[in-house]
């Protein structure tokens, strides 16, 4: 069974690099923008997150940590969980950000 060691080794497994952070977008903005009440919009986190040069890296950070709150990559809770093993994804991640 060494193949299956050799292959478990391999996974790379949640991403570890939080360098990514440094050039984030939404450092320079009000963190509330992208924890908005229930209710509220994600429109103008959203706008930051268009912009912002890591916006994959974040949210495959969101993912790979299946965090729950807050606006990340550009994407709320709700449109994040569209691509969770085993959800029935059909949009590309393009899809969740305002123009
Ligand atoms: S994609 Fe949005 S939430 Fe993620 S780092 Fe950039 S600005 Fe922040």
């Amino acid at each position: 069974m060494q193949s299956d060691r050799r292959s478990a080794r391999a996974c790379p497994g949640p991403p570890r690099d939080e360098s990514w952070r440094d050039s984030a977008l939404c450092a320079q903005s009000d963190p509330e923008l992208f924890f908005p009440d229930k209710g509220g919009t994600a429109a103008p986190a959203k706008r930051v997150c268009a912009r912002c040069p890591v916006r994959g890296e974040c949210l495959e950070w969101a993912l790979a940590y299946d965090i729950r709150f807050g606006i990340w990559g550009g994407l709320t809770e709700d449109q994040r969980r569209e691509f969770r093993p085993g959800a029935d994804a059909e949009g590309d991640v393009s899809e969740g950000v305002a123009p």
